[in-house]
């Protein structure tokens, strides 16, 4: 039977680990800070930083948000990032995507003070990640790094393919595993013969948008697969055809109208894999969990050194 790995518990003892930190920084000086900025009215984006908002008042992480309207152009957005930039008692700097579509968010990233910058988008925090030195990583791969480590998935020498090339989650991914001595093949939507590619993966992510797209034929036997993927499903032929022989989800389908369901096809990933990560409950929880992490270890660094 193939082993669930779980995000919730990695998500668990991740915070559990972050609570004696926030505790020596507040005896020396104070809290971390974290600041999110939610400009416009996108309803996933306002759930996500009311998580987020939630995750720090759980752990005693001081939060603010800042909620410019929709109509709020890319000056308006920079200076609010500058001011937040200049104020000592904010570590980390979140700007919640994607941003209203008159702003430019390339810019908008770009003006974040790098070692404010506890999503790891800045260019120059990519560009540590990509040349191996410190600086925040970007949540969700990181996540999944500390989730492959935590059940001890080996990975040096091993052959991981990502599907996916997003500057959040798939090409940080790829570094990261190359830093851990994974030989690693990045995929996308020009790959030619992807399942063929795919199934070359001792570990296998699937980060694409799209529902249960990774079917059996992508998948080595015995692979160890991370779903990063989360789509909702608000079709009831295709809930059913997805999940008709699961009767939980499909009670979770008559009661919200709609299912989640990852990139990877949940039944032919419990039949192939030797482990995999379940959507629900995989990787989506170890995102804020190290936003937490990012956030303590700029607060650290801006208090200790
Ligand atoms: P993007 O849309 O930015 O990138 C998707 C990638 O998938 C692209 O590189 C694209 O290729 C590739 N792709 C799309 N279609 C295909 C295809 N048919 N065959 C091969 N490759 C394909 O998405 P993100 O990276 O932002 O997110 C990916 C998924 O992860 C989404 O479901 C998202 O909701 C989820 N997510 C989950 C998070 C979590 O906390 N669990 C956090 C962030 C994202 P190309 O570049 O060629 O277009």
């Amino acid at each position: 039977m193939a082993r669930v790995l779980s995000g919730k518990w990695v998500r668990d003892e991740v915070l559990k680990e972050c609570e004696p930190r926030v505790a020596r920084l507040r005896e020396i000086g104070r809290a971390p800070g974290l600041a999110v900025v939610l400009a416009g009215d996108d309803p996933a984006s306002e759930i996500y930083v009311r998580n987020k908002v939630k995750a720090c008042e759980q752990l005693g992480i001081y939060s603010e948000q800042h909620t410019p309207p929709a109509t709020a152009t890319t000056g308006e957005i920079i200076a609010l990032v500058e001011e937040l930039n200049s104020r000592d008692e904010i570590d980390g700097i979140l700007v919640q995507m994607p941003l209203p579509a008159q702003v430019d968010s390339q810019r908008v990233l770009l003006a974040v003070d790098p070692d404010k910058d506890v999503d790891g988008f800045h260019p120059l925090n990519m560009g540590r990640l990509m040349t191996g030195r410190p600086g925040p990583r970007a949540c969700t791969p990181a996540g999944v790094m500390e989730l492959l480590r935590r059940y001890e998935i080996p990975l040096k020498g091993k052959r991981a393919v990502v599907v996916g090339r997003s500057d959040i989650v798939g090409k940080p991914q790829a570094m990261l595993l190359m830093h851990q001595h994974a030989t690693v093949t990045i995929c996308h939507s020009r790959t030619v013969d992807l399942p063929a590619v795919a199934r070359e993966g001792d570990i296998l992510v699937a980060a694409i948008g799209r529902p249960a797209f990774v079917t059996g034929d992508f998948i080595k036997e015995g692979a160890t697969v991370i779903d990063v993927g989360i789509n909702r499903i608000t079709d009831r032929a295709v809930a059913e055809d997805l999940f008709g022989d699961n009767p939980k989800k499909m009670a979770a389908y008559e009661r919200n109208g709609s299912v989640l369901v990852g990139d990877v096809h949940p039944r032919d990933v419990a039949k192939k894999a030797a482990a995999y990560t379940p959507v629900p409950g995989g990787v989506g929880p170890l995102t804020i969990a190290m936003l937490m992490v990012n956030t303590i270890d700029a607060a650290e660094r801006r208090l200790t050194s």
